[in-house]
């Protein structure tokens, strides 16, 4: 038997409140995508971004309207945002 805490309500091994916060913090940083505008054609495209790679990324994506190739150069903040520039990939 346990002992009875301050509260009737208290969470005991309910897990809910705690499973928010990760939830809210993935929601609150649009870390997983980003708006850019192709070097080339000048389209807006939605790339993806993966969070885990390291704070500072640099790779090859082509353009998803004229397929072209882009240098992407994606650098994490300490709060979180990421910075992304998008170059012409044989330009560079
Ligand atoms: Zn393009």
């Amino acid at each position: 038997m346990m002992a009875r805490r301050g509260s009737p309500r208290d969470r005991g091994d309910d897990d809910g409140p705690a499973a928010g916060d990760p939830d809210d913090e993935e929601m609150g940083h649009a870390d997983e995508g980003a708006a850019v505008s192709c070097p080339y054609c000048g389209a807006a495209n939605e790339i993806a971004l993966d969070p885990s790679g390291g704070r500072r990324q640099d790779y090859v994506e082509d353009c998803q309207v004229c397929c072209q190739p882009w240098n992407v150069h994606v650098q994490y903040r300490r709060d979180g945002t990421a910075e992304i520039r998008v170059t012409a990939a044989d330009a560079d």
